[in-house]
């Protein structure tokens, strides 16, 4: 092939030149785009605080508390914060911790939640921090262990709270700390806000992380809309009159009954409700009778019905009310039905989530540690914040190098601890980050369910 000319070169050059001022305006920052200077303060103390922080959540794992009970739990965190010169409220709702960092700067509130319990599991890992704890439970004796991360979870919230309360003449507007009782219960959040969590100071937004059991440390998974279920209940009674076995006319078989009521239940999910209204109801619990040739008096059926948002759970619980009563009623079955709602879905606000994406993709390193999970349909109680306020929960990749995967409410979870480090990092940014928008760039309008 010949040799370009000078004046083909030259060409060449000057087409390049304008083609890369043509590109469009991402293409030219990537790598540019500077971070606010804070970042390198708050990596700092990050690092700094990091050895601290894991100490105090070894000493948490080490002494796990269930639900409500988080009573030492509860004073290591007050008596941090207050060593942080925060302002405390002790007693919320239970054993809950509010810790007030007002900042140098005005600007919004905002608040960061981290949940305390742990559950009735008995720990079979090998850490020399493993738990040794142990509780009564209908009278059998079993291990306590905090086996969904709340103690990485209220570790990362002391960690922030002294990053930030180190850098507070730069921190922009009042920032709490919310230590919740008794997520696994499904109400601590709930009593919380009863008991006035937010009486003094009401955030614009709220902010949590929970361990993510799939995926590496250094990688985040989001959900925007709902990333967790309605998780309601029901409790049926069928009865009758019992009788042999031999005469089945004589008397209902309610354990005949029960079963119309469990496939009836099936039948209508998939008949009855929408395809793109997700729905779970499994039938988790049904006991009846006491030998093979007698007709039993009462067959108890207990289940868990799982749905997203407010209309669509009164819908359900409409409808599975109306095929109980139906098939009792055409067996001639008295009955009982207690249904009762109980954590609400989790909405998680997509705007507020795309505010804080920039954020996320810097001081995780990149969008691709950044990654759109699909919605679940397990409970978490950090819902009743998010009926509030506008809320983002963000899952914070745990799984050591060595797995594949670990399993939350296992007894053999285990966590990496270097997410303990990021996940600091990571929100005491995005609070600052967030801060600093003004207000018309913020968040307020949010879907209540
Ligand atoms: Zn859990
Ligand atoms: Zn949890």
């Amino acid at each position: 092939m010949k040799p370009a000319t000078r004046l083909e070169r030259i060409y060449l050059v000057l087409t390049l030149i304008l083609m890369i001022l043509a590109a469009p305006a991402p293409l030219l920052a990537v790598g540019q785009a500077k971070p606010p200077a804070y970042y390198q303060k708050i990596k700092e103390l990050a690092v700094r605080v990091e050895p601290e922080i894991i100490a105090i959540r070894r000493d948490l794992h080490a002494h796990p508390e269930l639900a409500f009970q988080e009573r030492r739990t509860a004073g290591i965190v007050a008596d941090y914060f207050r060593k942080l010169g925060l302002e405390v409220r002790t007693e919320i709702g239970g054993t809950g911790v509010l810790g007030v960092l007002k900042g140098g700067l005005p600007g919004p509130v905002l608040a960061m939640r981290g949940d305390m319990d742990a559950l009735a599991i008995t720990e079979e890992t090998d850490l020399p921090f493993a738990s040794k704890e142990k509780v009564i439970i209908n009278g059998q004796e079993t291990g306590l262990m905090h086996a969904c991360g709340h103690d990485i979870h209220t570790a990362m919230l002391l960690g922030v709270a002294s990053v930030l309360s180190q850098m507070k003449n730069q921190v922009t507007g009042t920032i709490l700390f919310i230590a919740q009782p008794a997520e696994e219960w499904g109400d601590g959040a709930q009593k919380m806000i009863q008991d006035g969590v937010f009486r003094d100071y009401r955030p614009e937004a709220i902010f949590a992380f929970h361990v993510d059991d799939t995926l590496k440390a250094g990688y985040v998974h989001y959900v925007p809309g709902y990333s967790g279920a309605n998780c309601d209940t029901f409790f049926l009674n069928i009865y009758s009159e019992g009788c042999h076995g031999a005469d089945p006319d004589q008397c209902v078989d309610p354990i005949v009954v029960g079963s119309h009521v469990v496939l009836a239940l099936q039948a209508m999910v998939s008949r009855e409700i929408d395809v793109h209204d997700h729905t779970v109801i499994t039938v988790g619990y049904f006991h009846a009778g006491t030998a093979t040739n007698i007709i039993p008096k009462k067959a108890e059926l207990r289940a868990t019905v799982r749905s997203y948002g407010d209309e669509h759970r009164e819908r359900l619980k409409k409808k599975i009310t109306r095929t109980i009563t139906g098939i009792c009623q055409s067996h001639g079955a008295p009955f009982e039905l207690d249904y009762q709602f109980g954590t609400p879905s989790l909405y998680n606000h997509p705007e507020l989530l795309e505010a804080i994406r920039p954020t996320a993709e810097a001081v995780l390193g990149g969008p691709d540690r950044l990654i759109k999970d699909r919605p679940e349909m397990g409970g978490e109680d950090f819902s009743y914040f998010a009926r509030e306020i506008p809320a983002v929960m963000l899952s914070l990749g745990v799984v050591p190098p060595h797995l594949e995967r670990t399993s939350v409410h296992s007894p053999t979870f285990v966590a990496d601890e270097k997410a303990i480090g990021l996940g600091i990092k990571l929100m005491s940014c995005i609070l600052m980050d967030y801060a600093r928008k003004p207000a018309a760039r913020r968040v307020r309008a949010f879907k209540k369910s």
